[in-house]
């Protein structure tokens, strides 16, 4: 017997009854980026393994387990994307987008990482990202999680949903932290795990990431990134502070808060929430101001976040109401009402906001009404020789106790709008 083909473990079908939330989900986070000035920018899924690997990091998680790499036809090293940020830039750089001009861009999409699924964890996964570049802040990282705490008000979810936020210092702060936090790390290695004794020669900071339980003092008394901070990474933050408190949005300050990718400077923040198990950060960010350059453009300074839509939906589902579009089924009985149908069904949809759905196929009134029934319409319209040779069609609800109606054929593209 064949064995039927399966989807890749970890990537999702997104199947109709689901996809519905998706589409009004996405429509939500377009709507009010836009209104803050943000416009979308579309990215290959692939791009060349080097763009990831010196942007995010060779020693991070990313790179050094998680990505999907392939040699193509002509032996390139080519990854999909585990991330935006990268691509984002890489775009920016070849178009000249950040050339004296300040950027405010978001993208939405799927993205790839090789990792163990479980609940709001895929390997293949959505990210909507927001990006803003040459913008130095505090003022634009308020931006951001204004824009972010929109999100959540507007899917009603902010209850449910906390802004933490830290500060990564510049890189010579970060260094000399570094220095201490390995040492002090160092001093304790016995009680370190495998996952924490790799991260403390590849990417120490990282260990104060960890989510295992029995490390938790440890972590707690550790060294904190405040007391090596320069002073312009002190002013930024308390700038930022400043104006979180003055448009009383909510925050934590968490010393812990560091971030997978190597890139992140200065501000950093994640919104997490207690309401869906083990995977609670539902959104991430920081500065990144010295990746363009990196990357070999003009120094800019940079701010971005990206959100999981997967995690973003398992806190979303039960509170979204969904826009509903008036549907008519349209019955058609016999060969000239199909021929008739067909051209009246395209004038009540060119001339209306309502949906109508054709049955196509044949079938008997009994027939055709059964999937009226089944569909999403909350009308039928019957259409057969006796309505055609009198010019009238019939209308049935099919889901309130209201009597049936005749109307003209000629009024009946107009009859939802005054309906
Ligand atoms: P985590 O610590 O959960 O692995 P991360 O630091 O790797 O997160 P980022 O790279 O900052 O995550 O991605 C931003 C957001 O994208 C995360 O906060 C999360 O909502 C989502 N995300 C990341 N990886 C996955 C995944 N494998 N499946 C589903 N969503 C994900
Ligand atoms: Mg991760």
């Amino acid at each position: 017997m064949v064995k039927n083909i399966q989807a890749i473990r970890g990537m999702n079908d997104i199947l109709p009854d689901t996809s519905r939330y998706w589409v009004e989900i996405e429509r939500v986070l377009r709507q009010i980026t836009l209104q803050y000035g943000y416009q979308e920018i579309r990215l290959p899924l692939l791009e060349f393994t080097q763009l990831f690997a010196r942007t995010i990091g060779e020693a991070t998680d990313i790179v050094e387990k998680e990505m999907y790499t392939f040699l193509d036809r002509n032996g390139d090293s080519l990854t999909l994307r585990p991330e935006g940020t990268a691509g984002c830039i890489r775009a920016g750089i070849e178009h000249g987008l950040f050339y004296n001009k300040v950027q405010r861009l978001f993208y939405c999409g799927p993205m790839f990482r090789h990792e163990r699924p479980q609940k709001g964890r895929y390997r293949q996964f959505h990210q909507f990202g927001v990006e803003a570049y040459g913008l130095a802040g505090p003022d634009i990282d308020a931006e951001m999680m204004l824009l972010a705490m929109r999100f959540w008000q507007e899917l009603k979810i902010d209850h449910k949903v906390e802004l933490q936020i830290n500060t990564l210092g510049d890189a010579d702060s970060r260094a000399k932290y570094r220095e201490h936090l390995v040492k002090y790390f160092n001093d304790n290695q016995d009680m370190l795990d495998e996952d924490c004794k790799r991260r403390l020669l590849s990417n120490p900071l990282r260990i104060l990431d960890s989510k295992n339980p029995a490390l938790q003092d440890l972590i707690k008394s550790a060294p904190k990134i405040f007391d090596y901070l320069d002073s312009k990474a002190h002013a930024h933050f308390d700038g930022l502070c400043k104006i979180l408190d003055q448009v009383k949005l909510p925050y934590v300050i968490n010393p812990r808060l560091v971030r997978g990718l190597d890139y992140y400077c200065l501000t950093v923040f994640e919104w997490v929430t207690t309401d869906i198990g083990a995977q609670n950060t539902v959104c991430a960010g920081g500065h990144y101001d010295g990746l363009v350059a990196q990357m070999g453009g003009k120094a800019t300074p940079a701010i971005g976040f990206a959100l999981g839509l997967e995690r973003l939906l398992l806190l979303v589902a039960e509170n979204l109401t969904l826009p509903v579009l008036d549907t008519i089924y349209l019955v058609l009985l016999g060969d000239r009402a199909v021929t008739v149908g067909m051209g009246l069904a395209e004038k009540i949809r060119k001339n209306n906001n309502v949906g109508v759905i054709v049955n196509c196929g044949g079938g008997d009134l009994s027939a055709q009404l059964k999937r009226a029934n089944k569909s999403e319409a909350n009308m039928a319209a019957i259409l057969g020789d006796a309505e055609l040779d009198s010019e009238e069609i019939l209308l049935k609800y099919l889901r309130e106790d209201k009597p049936q109606q005749r109307i003209k054929i000629e009024n009946i593209e107009n009859f939802f709008i005054t309906k």
